[in-house]
């Protein structure tokens, strides 16, 4: 666009459009001020004010590649000019490159690829595909997780986001409790056994074989990232064994290299049956989502029509923009990168510590981060309490707006300030953005 043509476009023009004719995610619609973007590249976004913004919630937790990346451009525009929408009945050579590539990247059997839009469809379909090839209806899910805002999907998941919708909400999803370690009242030690117990109880009671999959996010992200003690999902894949209930991971946030693995689920050393998958797939470039689903799965239908479809499953330019960012991941070793930058960040929490007493927790696994403020560090009395409601988030409102002010765009949720960057992310970018944080919590600080 011209010099010209930019100095036309008036910033509160965006945001009206925006706000008058578009209906905005998990958001009021009037009286916000959210920024309006004119550009975005590496780990910084652009808003029309001029203002620079350091991205540390990488989007929403998928524009792990960072931003502006031409590599993804030149692989989209090539693919848009050859052919850019087929039906999913026919093929396209990039859909079977795509397949054949995740098949090398997952690990074990997980070799077939059913290609969606997004997060939300990708788990509406690995649940239809459970259901299908168990003969089985319930799916075991965490409360305190999250699955995606379609009907399915929002049943799915533990969040309470899904309260508002409680009337709507889909049937024969069973909700099991893993809680925060930190806030653990029996004790952080105990957690294991008490909650596989717990478990194994609630399957007894729903009866193992009325069980079709047990979804689990792949490292817990939006809740918190509130961690699964050491071991818990090896013995969640044990259970499953035994009663033959397939064991889905939801990696639609933790994969493609946040947590310092290609998945999360590699941090625990299990390998489930299906891998939920999109986000980090073509970091927001276009959208895509995928189930990988494991060989002996997917075989039972090879002779069988499978009840699944979408027109844009596989679709051509998406499936490009894929192949690229994954040869990204690699060529600049991404996911390496990730796993180190997250125990530099990692360090340097330790140190922020000594110095804000409102820091109560840090959690993460490589660059999927998360503080967890509190009033006080001995009773843990949390800054805002769980599912606060915005006159219950006076404090972190406040540290919301400075963040926001000082130049930063990440999540602030409760009590929780999420640390998620792009895996591109520079020591000095990571310094800049921990400096706002550090400002921030100065109020917090107050508060203690
Ligand atoms: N699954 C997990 C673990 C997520 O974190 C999200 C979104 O944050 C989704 C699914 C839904 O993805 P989408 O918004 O692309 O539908």
């Amino acid at each position: 666009m011209s010099d010209t043509l930019k100095h036309k476009i008036n910033r509160q023009e965006v945001i009206d459009n925006a706000l008058d004719y578009t209906i905005m995610s998990w958001s009021k619609q009037k009286g916000i001020d959210p920024f309006a973007i004119e550009r975005a590249e590496g780990v910084y976004l652009y808003d029309y004010s001029g203002q620079k913004i350091i991205d540390f919630s990488s989007g929403l937790m998928n524009s792990n590649i960072g931003y502006g990346d031409q590599r993804v451009t030149a692989a989209v525009v090539k693919q848009m000019q050859e052919v850019a929408f087929i039906s999913p009945s026919c093929v396209s050579k990039v859909r079977g490159d795509l397949g054949k590539k995740l098949a090398e990247i997952c690990p074990g059997d997980l070799n077939r690829a059913f290609f969606t839009v997004c997060g939300a469809t990708s788990n509406e379909n690995a649940i239809k595909l459970a259901r299908l090839y168990t003969g089985r209806h319930k799916i075991f899910t965490r409360y305190q997780s999250y699955h995606g805002a379609t009907i399915g999907a929002i049943s799915a998941g533990g969040d309470p986001r899904k309260i508002p919708v409680d009337a709507q909400q889909a049937p024969n999803f069973v909700h099991f409790d893993l809680p925060n370690a930190y806030r653990y009242e029996y004790g952080e030690e105990n957690l294991l056994k008490d909650s596989v117990a717990s478990l194994e109880r609630q399957i007894e009671y729903e009866g193992p074989n009325t069980i079709a999959a047990i979804l689990l996010e792949g490292e817990s992200g939006t809740s918190g990232c509130l961690q699964y003690p050491n071991g818990y999902l090896k013995k969640v894949r044990e259970i499953c064994n035994k009663h033959g209930i397939l064991l889905i991971m939801d990696e639609v946030m933790s994969g493609f290299g946040r947590t310092g693995k290609w998945f999360g689920f590699q941090n625990h050393d299990i390998i489930p049956d299906m891998i939920v998958m999109a986000k980090g797939l073509t970091c927001g470039y276009l959208p895509l989502g995928c189930v990988m689903i494991s060989e002996k799965i997917a075989s039972k239908y090879d002779d069988n029509v499978l009840p699944l479809g979408l027109t844009y499953s596989a679709h051509a330019v998406s499936c490009a923009a894929a192949m690229e960012v994954i040869r990204i991941y690699e060529e600049d070793n991404l996911i390496e990168r990730a796993a180190e930058m997250g125990k530099y960040l990692e360090s340097r929490i330790e140190d922020m510590k000594k110095i804000h007493p409102s820091i109560g927790d840090f959690r993460n696994t490589g660059l999927l981060g998360c503080l967890e403020l509190v009033k006080n560090r001995e009773t843990k009395e949390p800054m805002a309490p769980f599912n606060a409601k915005p006159d219950q988030m006076e404090v972190m409102n406040k540290v919301a707006a400075k963040i926001k002010g000082l130049g930063m765009y990440t999540f602030v949720r409760w009590g929780y300030i999420f640390i998620a960057p792009p895996l591109i992310i520079t020591k000095e970018e990571m310094e800049e953005g921990l400096a706002i944080i550090s400002e921030a919590l100065k109020i917090a600080d107050e508060a203690t």
